[in-house]
């Protein structure tokens, strides 16, 4: 039997056993060298390795010989090797004239005992023109990619390009994008990069970074064609959405948001991580207007700021942040920076959270004066007693689940199904004059300790008590929970 003639799924597997062992067996890093030779001057040369090769020129590599064999084990070959895209820009700007472009020649190089260099100008954005120039060429490669990331190009021109490109590719479900897109493209062609041809777009990641000084005073940059004020950009079939990093440069705002919310009815996912720009405006604009789709919510504003500026800003209109979650019948993975909270959040039993909760509030609901009062406190107890029978009623529901709840509050973290909060009560030992307090142990959760959230070195003392004794601390003003 010709190998051809076995189903797809083997043959497809037999190719990808191969192709595993190519990549193995092939090139994995890539060279430098240790300086730029410069006139008159003789400083010898080291050759380093300079890092590894990105694993999709290792899928790329490794299926070369495969390609050449016939026709149906060329288009597996593309399949597997052009399924996901990442296109960046050149970092440094020159390459080596020594080394070859082909890396299966890098044997020969390795041999060279005195490398030398000559510098060559390479342009950045060689690979983003030369990508769009070749699935304009090639449909059938381009109707190949899935998945396809930009990194590195933000200004108007790429971002042209860049659209170029991702309307070339007929099957693409799955796109990052730099957030100039929003407005460097027109309505009609955010409709395209939506809708695309009739494969629509499931998943669409925006990534917002700083623009050097001249690009952000380049006029050609500037230009805002406000697509989402139109009906073409339609984002009703947009299944994911990720807005990360953060930028000054005309970013991402909560009229965005809520523009985008008109037409995100059936968003699974939402992510919205470090950016300052958007308030909690945006983020509700968006939860409400896909409440029965959503499953996972993640929003950590300014995160770069570290544990002690989880402010999310505040909510315009009257509505109770807390209910409005409760509601979403559909979501499981919450990880969330709110104005206030109160037991409310944790009142629906009914709901399908599960894993990992975090919830960070500036405010206890109702009382946002943010004072250290008795009704304060009481509030403080109804919520950490009503998030353990949440706790408890998800482990003991139909279908059971581990809920594992954290509340980050007044500086302190809060683990009611473990009755413990974490802090820093160095202070509140000198108050109570070393009496108090009696449980503490250290703490490996802290500001910005083993949690590894932020990544600050500065680890503040962080330790733990029993939340009986917290409370009891509190109302004899050793720890305060004004905010
Ligand atoms: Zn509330």
């Amino acid at each position: 039997m010709h190998i051809n003639s076995f189903p797809y799924e083997i043959l497809s597997q037999i190719l990808s056993a191969a192709t595993q062992l190519n990549e193995r067996d092939g090139v994995t890093f890539t060279f430098g060298l240790s300086q730029a030779p410069l006139p008159a001057q003789k400083a010898s040369l080291q050759r380093y390795v300079r890092g590894p090769v990105p694993p999709e020129m290792l899928k790329w590599d490794a299926t070369a010989s495969i390609r050449l064999v016939c026709w149906e084990w060329h288009e597996w070959a593309l399949e597997y090797a052009m399924k996901d895209i990442y296109i960046r820009r050149w970092k440094g700007s020159e390459r080596w004239a020594e080394i070859s472009q082909r890396r299966e020649k890098y044997g020969l190089y390795e041999l060279i005992e005195k490398p030398s260099g000559t510098a060559v100008y390479r342009d950045p954005f060689c690979s983003l023109t030369r990508t769009v120039k070749l699935l304009r060429k090639y449909p059938g490669v381009a109707s190949k990619i899935r998945r396809m990331w930009f990194d590195g190009f933000y200004v108007s021109e790429t971002d042209l390009q860049i659209f170029d490109a991702v309307r070339s590719c007929s099957n693409l479900t799955s796109v990052s994008l730099p957030w100039t897109t929003l407005r460097h493209l027109g309505a009609q062609e955010w409709g395209r990069l939506l809708h695309g041809n009739g494969n629509p777009l499931q998943s669409l990641e925006l990534l917002a970074v700083d623009l050097t000084a001249k690009q952000s005073e380049d006029p050609k940059n500037r230009v805002n064609f406000h697509p989402l004020n139109s009906d073409l950009a339609d984002f009703s079939q947009l299944r994911k959405l990720k807005i990360f990093g953060d930028s000054t440069f005309m970013p991402i705002n909560d009229q965005d948001l809520q523009a985008i919310a008109r037409t995100a009815t059936r968003l699974e996912e939402f992510h919205l991580t470090c950016l300052s720009t958007i308030s909690i405006d945006g983020v509700m604009a968006i939860v409400k207007s896909s409440q029965s789709t959503l499953n996972v919510l993640e929003h950590s504003p300014r995160s770069n700021d570290g544990f002690f500026h989880p402010h999310p800003g505040s909510l315009s209109d009257s509505e109770h942040i807390c209910t409005v979650l409760t509601n979403c019948p559909r979501l499981e993975t919450v990880s969330l920076s709110v104005p206030s909270m109160c037991s409310a959040l944790f009142s629906n039993e009914n709901v399908r959270w599960a894993g990992d909760l975090q919830v960070r509030a500036a405010r206890l609901c109702g009382h946002e004066d943010g004072r250290s009062t008795f009704a304060a406190q009481d509030s403080l107890q109804q919520l950490l007693d009503q998030a353990r029978r949440l706790v408890s009623a998800r482990a003991n529901s139909h279908i059971p689940k581990d809920l594992y709840i954290e509340l980050f509050f007044a500086d302190f973290i809060f683990e009611p199904h473990v009755n413990a909060v974490h802090g820093d009560f160095q202070l509140a030992g000198l108050a109570s004059g070393g009496s108090w307090p009696a449980t503490r142990a250290l703490s490996r959760k802290g500001p910005y300790g083993t949690t590894g959230l932020y990544g600050k070195d500065e680890e503040g003392l962080f330790e733990r008590v029993d939340e009986e004794e917290f409370i009891q601390g509190v109302k004899k003003h050793w720890v305060s929970i004004s905010a």
